[in-house]
């Protein structure tokens, strides 16, 4: 008898894993309980795929020998409560896709950066001629990219919601970029469980599997000391060296494993920034496991082009850079935007607090803003915190305006970044939108 599989979600995850379970054979119902996108419902009714929206019907639903649940969904909603207390699996598209491909993957987690390196390792392996899909949080969905193609490697973007509905999906290579607090509404407000979630990622790893971390990051390393791991460990460093792993010399990027040797000018990087040089580190790692030729590693490193809304720039007006960095949406991402800054910046900031801690920002915006833009429904915490940092301090509620202050306040050779360290759903749909925004007023300067 087919295999009953119920799919909580009609987004990219759900739909993919039911175009994928149609493919294996089983007998699939799709309920979600919002509205479900017209170009998903085409895709479900050529299929001929039973689906709901607007509402979960438990009966179906408690009915199916396993569960997917689409990343969106808490793990505390009643339904996946009885869910569990009935002994039904519930996993991640994640865990159903890696479970019909012979594929190897490299999975990447983290609080930040986890698009960027994704994307970064992706690229050097398109350079390096290897057969490879690009999934998970970017692009298509796993599960749909194993319907549809037969790649030897698929790069994935994992965030702590995948990795929760993993039970045997094993990473070849496991990435962790960092650990800083972020979605701790889902871990109960516990770091310790988002950090746990986080190491969810190695679980499965065994010793022929790799482990590339931030050995910088105190979360990090804290965790490996009590929580001893199988996997090869490949550490990634600005300060530290290390027999096996990436670290600084003279400048350069060295990556080290067993007796070879790859090396680059961090000049040579194409994307500016201490974080990016970490994200650089990762991603060397793994193509220097893939056994790349170097000169392709360099010369593709050289060339990667970054992420829209990744510390873009967008424009250079009257010799000041216009940068967008929306995707920024904590403050440790700002943090690495604000470092990374080479000139006296005018900066817009704010949006939907997450319960931010500004304290590790005020020695860099006493040294390098000159003039702070709020750009929120309620400023209140970023004007109390960095008061005293600025003298022009100004508050406005449109993208627009913001940037005709900024245009106003900036001198040559200074620098205008949008770096907003909060979420954008107050005055914008999403951080794509709010980044599109930006880079539409500074065109119409
Ligand atoms: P994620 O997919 O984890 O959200 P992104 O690559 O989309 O990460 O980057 C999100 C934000 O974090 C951007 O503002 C980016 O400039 C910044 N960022 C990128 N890499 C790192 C890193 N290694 N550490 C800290 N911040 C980073």
């Amino acid at each position: 008898m087919a295999k009953k599989i119920a799919i909580l979600g009609g987004g990219e995850s759900g739909v993919g894993t039911a175009i994928l379970a149609k493919k294996e054979g089983f007998k699939i119902f799709l309920s979600d309980k919002g509205k479900i996108k017209d170009k998903y419902k085409d895709v479900l009714k050529n299929l001929e795929i039973e689906w709901e929206e607007l509402q979960h019907s438990e009966e179906k639903i408690l009915n199916a020998d396993v569960v997917m649940k689409s990343p969106g969904i808490p793990e505390t909603t009643p339904l996946v409560l009885k869910l569990k207390d009935n002994n039904i699996p519930v996993i991640s598209e994640i865990e159903f896709a890696s479970e019909f491909t012979s594929a190897e993957t490299i999975g990447i987690t983290g609080s930040n950066g986890k698009t960027t390196t994704t994307k970064f390792i992706h690229h050097i392996l398109k350079d390096g001629k290897i057969s490879a899909g690009m999934a998970g949080n970017v692009g298509d969905s796993f599960a749909r990219q194993v319907a549809e193609n037969e790649f030897a490697w698929y790069v994935l973007e994992l965030s702590s919601f995948q990795l929760d509905g993993i039970i045997n999906f094993r990473p070849k290579i496991a990435v962790l970029t960092n650990i800083t607090p972020d979605h701790l509404d889902r871990y109960e407000h516990s770091l310790e469980k988002y950090i746990a979630s986080k190491f969810r990622i190695t679980l499965n790893q065994t010793k022929a599997d790799y482990f590339i971390y931030d050995a910088d990051d105190k979360n990090i390393s804290d965790w490996l000391k009590k929580n001893p791991i199988e996997a090869q460990k490949l550490p990634f460093s600005l300060e530290k060296k290390f027999e096996n792993g990436a670290y600084l010399e003279n400048e350069q990027i060295i990556v080290k494993i067993n007796n070879t040797k790859f090396y680059m000018p961090t000049t040579d990087l194409s994307l500016q920034g201490k974080h990016n040089t970490k994200n650089a580190m990762a991603a060397a790692t793994v193509a220097q496991l893939l056994r790349i030729r170097k000169q392709t590693i360099r010369e593709s490193m050289e060339n990667f082009q970054g992420v829209e809304h990744r510390l873009e720039k967008v424009l250079k007006i009257n010799n000041v850079m216009y940068i967008n960095d929306s995707k920024a949406t904590n403050v440790n991402a700002t943090f690495y935007a604000l470092e990374s800054m080479e000139s006296a910046t005018v900066w817009i900031v704010g949006g939907v607090d997450k319960g931010n801690v500004y304290s590790d920002l005020l020695p860099l915006v006493n040294e390098k803003v000159k003039a702070i833009i709020c750009l929120g429904v309620d400023n209140a915490k970023i004007t109390n915190a960095f008061g005293n940092c600025v003298d022009i301090m100004v508050e406005t509620q449109s993208m627009d305006e913001a940037v005709k202050i900024a245009y106003k306040i900036a001198e040559k050779n200074e620098a205008v970044l949008l770096s907003p360290a909060c979420a954008s759903f107050d005055l914008f749909e999403n951080y794509e939108d709010r980044g599109r925004q930006f880079k539409e007023a500074v065109r119409n300067l």
